[in-house]
């Protein structure tokens, strides 16, 4: 596939064509005042108004003629005419730094019986999450940094408003997960807030079930948790999925699996732009 970026509107003057991801587009033939991109082939680019990938973003995935870059009716975005300065074909890194918790009898969360089963049932997890990410075209990779076993009965069944750890579990630079076994409240899941409020994502590897009981949660169900915990994280929110449960910021789940599930094209902008103002960005060099 190419991606061909031009200096005018209706892909008319100077053009230029980028393999790779450009952090400045300053010293190129278009310069940094595209006004126009054809992309052939179904692979996602992110452009954006600053060098080194900050500043506003806009997303578009191929095959695409944006005609006007600036123009939302054409595919563009307002104020993206004359106004990019980087591009990104490649995904961004995120570093996990994962707490698994246990409780004062050694028991892990779920049905994890190991401290092996366990890491491998976060890697397993955030592997699905980064094929969810790979087939909707998201740009975006998560790698566990640190993964760490904690004991602490408090935070194994989160109490209400107990979502909040010490800064002993957090690492500055990552994006804090910590799982489980299960909230105390009926029917909670998971929990996040978005990077400024400084909380941890939260996964319980327990579901409750409507009637009573509670059973231990799929790895492809704890992705899709994991998923939409890193939607709010990144600024994206409930009424995001415009009500269709397809979609991975839908407010309930039902035992789906993140590969029932989608993510849009608006919500994978919204995301690069809250994470373009993020430290827990990686991969910027
Ligand atoms: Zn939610």
């Amino acid at each position: 596939m190419t991606v061909t970026l031009f200096t005018d509107t209706d892909f008319k003057g100077g053009s230029q064509s980028f393999a790779r991801n450009k952090s400045s587009l300053k010293d190129t033939k278009v310069g940094n005042n595209p006004s126009s991109i054809k992309i052939t082939g179904g692979e996602p680019v992110l452009l954006f108004k600053k060098e080194d990938w900050k500043g506003g973003v806009l997303y578009v995935k191929g095959p695409k003629n944006v005609s006007n870059l600036g123009s939302k009716k054409a595919g563009g975005k307002s104020g993206f005419k004359n106004g990019i300065t980087s591009l990104r074909r490649t995904p961004f890194d995120l570093d996990l730094n994962v707490t698994i918790v246990k409780n004062s009898k050694g028991e892990f969360p779920g049905d994890w019986n190991s401290s092996s089963t366990a890491e491998k049932a976060v890697l397993t997890i955030v592997n699905h999450v980064n094929r969810f990410y790979e087939d909707c075209g998201a740009l975006l990779k998560l790698s566990v940094a640190h993964c760490t076993f904690r004991t602490d009965d408090n935070k194994f069944v989160v109490k209400r408003g107990g979502a909040d750890y010490p800064a002993s579990w957090k690492r500055s630079g990552e994006i804090d997960v910590v799982f489980v076994h299960d909230f105390k409240k009926v029917g909670t899941q998971a929990k996040s807030k978005p990077p400024g409020f400084g909380k941890s994502i939260t996964v319980a590897a327990m579901a409750d079930f409507v009637g009573g009981g509670s059973g231990a949660r799929t790895t492809e169900e704890l992705a899709r948790s994991l998923a939409h915990e890193l939607g709010h994280y990144c600024g994206i929110h409930h009424p995001s999925a415009n009500n269709s449960k397809k979609n991975i910021m839908f407010k309930e789940g039902n035992g789906d699996s993140i590969f029932d599930r989608v993510i849009s094209a608006d919500q994978i902008e919204e995301m690069h732009t809250t994470l373009s103002k993020n430290v827990f960005r990686k991969g910027d060099r």
